[in-house]
């Protein structure tokens, strides 16, 4: 098989791809290891930024996401005594959505058959091969039978895991990463949520996030130390938990409920430079991975995927090789100021084992000159909100 554009990995870094590149009449190709179950399976992001949601907007996928999206303008930060509302509404004029990475998937999967977007599952042995020169291709085994996909350029949007990063050799790229002493323990409830806007709690006992994917679906994390075991946290224990971290005002508004889905994510901030080595660029997880806390893991897979698609439009329609070749310098400025973000309220609001009474007063003068200052919650907002593509 021939193609344009030979996309690995049908997350919504994939799809997303897909889906622009077919509205510009570029051929492509998703090639995905898991079934289309799976993939919708993976309980994962739910805040999407203004440029994500515009993305949906300009396919014209956004109809459910309007529907049953929750639009917040502000979000909490607690810290035992207090909580702090960060007005992101008045102080950026824009809003984020509440609207789950599964559901967004599924936007992007079921609009693909009509869009003729081909979305291979179910592809094992997936393999990049020749990528440094102009006519890269990727192999794998379906059915009991071998595949060769030859194309122009290859889009590595298959996760931390996945094979497209690895297929960059080790002296042409550079790793930075920081992994972070702890993990977050998540739960997934069909219980109406505690509040109705996120928030994230710095507690004594550790850090706590209440959230959700809807007005009747909640989704909760508290930080546990790496060596925990899901199988010692019954509902009961990680609901208790939660009323503790959370304060009392929350805790007063929780409902319980059985976990619909129960598990422990480590978090780290990774990133890989460059993004791209000849045909190939990489975007989203497969280039870089931030810590959960404010919510840009999925919202840089969008903005990646943006970048991604000007530069091969302008290549593809109009030979413009160096708009392929400066896609890694663009997409990593981008890139290094989420990780700023993410990993700045991870340090706010995490209880770190190594961190004595110093970095204690360190955080908490920081909160106190949030709540006092709006050059600092403006900051924040603008952040959170996500800063322009
Ligand atoms: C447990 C967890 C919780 C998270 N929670 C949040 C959150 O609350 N907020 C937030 O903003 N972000 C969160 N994230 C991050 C967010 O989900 C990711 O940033 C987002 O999924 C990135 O999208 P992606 O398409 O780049 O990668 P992925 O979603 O990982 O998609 C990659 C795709 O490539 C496929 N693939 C892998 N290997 C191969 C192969 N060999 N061949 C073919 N296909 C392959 C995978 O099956 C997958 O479908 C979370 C991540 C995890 C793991």
């Amino acid at each position: 098989m021939k193609t344009q554009v030979a996309i690995v990995g049908a997350g919504p870094a994939g799809l997303l791809l897909g889906h622009l590149l077919r509205a510009e009449g570029i051929a492509c190709v998703v090639i995905e290891r898991q079934s289309g179950e799976y993939v919708l399976s993976r309980i994962r992001a739910g805040v999407l930024e203004q440029g994500t949601v515009g993305l949906m907007e300009r396919l014209g996928l956004d109809a459910r996401m309007k529907v049953e999206g929750l639009p917040h303008g502000g979000f909490n930060l607690a810290d035992g005594e207090r909580l702090i509302r960060i007005d992101v509404a008045a102080l950026t004029g824009q809003s984020v959505m509440v609207y789950g990475q599964t559901e967004l998937t599924r936007d992007l999967m079921d609009a693909a058959p009509a869009r003729g977007l081909e979305v291979i599952y179910q592809a094992g042995d997936v393999a990049l091969h020749d990528v440094a020169g102009n006519a890269p291709f990727v192999t794998f085994a379906r059915q009991g039978r071998d595949h060769r996909i030859d194309a122009r350029i290859v889009v590595g949007c298959d996760g931390f895991h996945g094979p497209s990063r690895q297929a960059i050799p080790a002296n042409v790229g550079r790793v930075f990463e920081r992994v972070y002493p702890f993990g977050w323990l998540g739960i997934l409830a069909d219980v109406p949520p505690c509040n109705h806007e996120l928030i994230y709690a710095n507690h004594e006992r550790g850090f706590a996030l209440a959230s959700m994917r809807s007005a009747t679906r909640s989704r909760y994390y508290i930080d546990v130390p790496l060596t925990e075991r899901i199988e010692d946290w019954s509902d009961d224990r990680v609901w208790d938990e939660l009323a503790v971290r959370l304060g009392p005002d929350a805790a007063a508004q929780i409902t319980r409920g059985p976990a619909l889905e129960k598990s422990i994510a480590p978090l780290r901030s990774f990133v890989f430079e460059p993004m791209r080595h000849g045909s190939l660029l990489l975007c989203g997880d497969a280039a870089h991975i931030v810590p959960p806390t404010g919510a840009k893991g999925l919202n840089l897979a969008a903005s990646d995927v943006h970048y991604a698609a000007q530069a091969l439009v302008a290549f593809f329609r109009d030979g413009d090789a160096d708009a392929v070749a400066g896609y890694s310098a663009k997409a990593l400025a981008r890139v290094w100021k989420s990780e700023r973000f993410s990993w700045a309220l991870t340090k706010l609001m995490h209880r770190f084992p190594e961190d004595g009474p110093f970095e204690r007063r360190m955080q908490r003068a920081e909160l106190d000159y949030i709540a006092s200052s709006e050059a600092a919650q403006r900051s924040i907002a603008e952040n959170y909100v996500g800063l322009p593509l």
